[in-house]
């Protein structure tokens, strides 16, 4: 039960972005109540004990750290850090009918030297050497504006001073950077597949939203390196929960909030509670189900197009490729049937309402970085987890049917493990461990299940498209510019309605900024109104 009949903030869902906001909000004195509809905060940014009586905490749907700026982790003082993997990625290939691949990792030399063995010079190497040179001197200039007011397109380009690599990432499709930049296939594909992460798109899409989400990919942290979170996604959302409480919050969990009704002064948010007045509703929960809650028109849809899995094994499968070792292969990320064209063929057979016949994926397994999320008899036999995130099954896949959307998903999992399978010496599910029911510990979700478990809209991980990180006067989170709000990227259609979620401006993955900039605009606004907080 709320302690109070008012708040200066009330935040609707509990995802690590609204924990994020409500730590810096109590944290500066303002009275925090956040209300979250599941019976745990975090969102998508959780740890489960997936299969029965395993003593394995998976990462259940987020897993790797890039984005989440190491000044929220000390301004907050949390418990939390990532480790680097040692390997960024490995992808299996068939070159002259003999099993091959390329592994990213292990120093400059020794990728040179997987360059040169898969595609017979040294060229590809030296392109991929110059384009993430370039890549790696935005994402120093981008990452730090994430946290500060939204720049103008002009001063975005001013500060990134690098004609090309803007030309090429910020005005015309990436697949065109890509083709006059690499020539093999296979490179192609593992350097498109940052621009595909749950989102649907071709490499030429003129909307540019397989850009936007590459440029995500590679800019997090000031080096683009996704590196696996200690303890799993559920030590940060825990650290945070922690923070935000001792600070003052109060945090109500099994609480859906039904609906806000505000004059642009004060607000009301109902929900089983009651009804609870605030001087400002931050919204963590996607646009679509602000507008719900507002009772206004939804936004356009904008689906999610991934199928994610988690697995757990009693041992890593061998692979047809014996000269890497599995260990080092599984714990990069392992690109499967993401060739350049394989991608293309994906998106188009299921933009014609097909499912993939070879379905895009990619795998990796947490435990061989971090083993702290298995139990010491499972790390002791040798267990390890693998978390699969399919590309190219957008939610239309699986709407024609509500009844049949299990033997879609299931029909879909069965042509990604063949996939896999493809370039393992033993079938994956031999490697299989089995729960106290005797059942395979492996579980899948649709972006439809991912809809109904978290609210994501057509399971869009990033809760909408991703916006470019200027300010764009046709979006309305940065609509208003002379407010704090738009000039974070946090406006909605109601002064004292903020996003504080991934549907910001700068929102979407596992990075605190929405939530960070949401409150920053709470406090710049009250800083110039004159106003402090009723809090503690
Ligand atoms: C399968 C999957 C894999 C991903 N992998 C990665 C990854 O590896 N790295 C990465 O950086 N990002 C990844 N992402 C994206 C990332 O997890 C999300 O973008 C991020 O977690 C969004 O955080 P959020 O706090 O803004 O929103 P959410 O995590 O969506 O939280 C919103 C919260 O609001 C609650 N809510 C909704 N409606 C209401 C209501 N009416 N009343 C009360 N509460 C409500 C929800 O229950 C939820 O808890 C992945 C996402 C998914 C789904």
């Amino acid at each position: 039960m709320p302690e109070r009949t008012s708040y200066d903030v009330v935040i609707v869902g509990g995802g690590h972005n609204g924990l994020v906001a409500a730590a810096y909000l109590a944290r500066a004195g303002r009275s925090v109540l956040m209300l979250e509809r599941l019976d745990h905060t975090g969102g998508a940014a959780v740890s489960t004990r997936a299969f029965a009586g395993v003593d394995a905490r998976l990462s259940r749907y987020s897993y790797l750290v890039s984005l989440l700026p190491p000044k929220i982790v000390r301004d907050l003082g949390l418990r939390f850090a990532v480790r680097k993997r040692t390997v960024s990625s490995y992808t299996p290939a068939v070159r002259q009918g003999r099993p091959t691949g390329l592994l990213v990792g292990g120093g400059p030399q020794r990728t040179r030297k997987a360059f040169a063995e898969l595609t017979g010079s040294d060229r590809e190497f030296t392109a991929w050497q110059r384009f993430y040179g370039s890549t790696h001197r935005l994402a120093e200039r981008v990452f730090p504006t994430l946290t500060e007011p939204l720049p103008t397109r002009a001063a975005l380009r001013a500060r990134i001073d690098d004609d090309a690599t803007w030309h090429a990432l910020f005005e015309r499709p990436l697949g065109e950077t890509i083709e006059e930049t690499f020539t093999d296939d296979l490179v192609r594909g593992v350097v498109l597949t940052d621009a595909l992460i749950g989102t649907f798109a071709t490499a030429h899409d003129p909307s540019l939203r397989q850009n936007r989400c590459f440029l995500y990919h590679v800019i997090g942290g000031g080096t683009g390196d996704w590196d696996v979170p200690i303890g799993g996604m559920g030590a940060l959302t825990d650290a945070l929960a922690d923070a935000a409480r001792r600070a003052g919050a109060e945090i109500v969990t099994s609480c859906p909030v039904t609906g806000i009704a505000t004059d642009g002064r004060t607000a009301e948010v109902t929900s089983a509670q009651g009804t609870i007045g605030a001087r400002r509703v931050l919204v963590n929960a996607a646009p679509r189900e602000l507008a719900r809650l507002l009772g206004e028109a939804p936004p356009p849809p904008a689906d999610g197009a991934q199928l994610k899995v988690n697995m757990l094994l009693t041992r890593l499968p061998r692979l047809r490729d014996t000269r890497v070792d599995p260990r080092e292969a599984f714990s990069g990320t392992f690109h499967i049937a993401e060739g350049y064209q394989q991608l293309e063929t994906a998106y188009q057979q299921a933009a014609a309402g097909e499912p993939p016949t070879a379905p895009p994926s990619e795998i990796y397994c947490h435990s061989l970085t971090d083993p702290s999320i298995l139990g010491p008899d499972l790390v002791r036999q040798g267990y390890q987890t693998l978390t699969l995130f399919g590309l190219h099954t957008p939610a239309r896949l699986f709407t024609a049917d509500t009844a049949a959307q299990p033997a879609t998903r299931d029909r879909l999992l069965a042509a990604t493990l063949a996939e896999l399978d493809n370039h393992l010496a033993e079938p994956l599910a031999g490697c299989l461990a089995r729960d106290a029911d005797g059942r395979p510990c492996i579980e899948a979700r649709s972006p439809l299940d991912l809809d109904r478990e978290l609210g994501l809209p057509g399971g869009n991980i990033f809760h909408r498209d991703l916006a470019f990180p200027y300010a764009e006067p046709d979006d309305p989170a940065t609509g208003g510019e002379a407010t704090a709000p738009g000039r974070w990227g946090v406006a909605t259609g109601h002064p004292n309605v903020l996003l504080c979620g991934a549907g910001a401006v700068r929102g979407g993955g596992v990075s605190g900024i929405p939530g960070h900039n949401a409150a920053m605009a709470v406090l710049e606004e009250d800083a110039a109104a004159g106003t402090g907080g009723t809090g503690g």
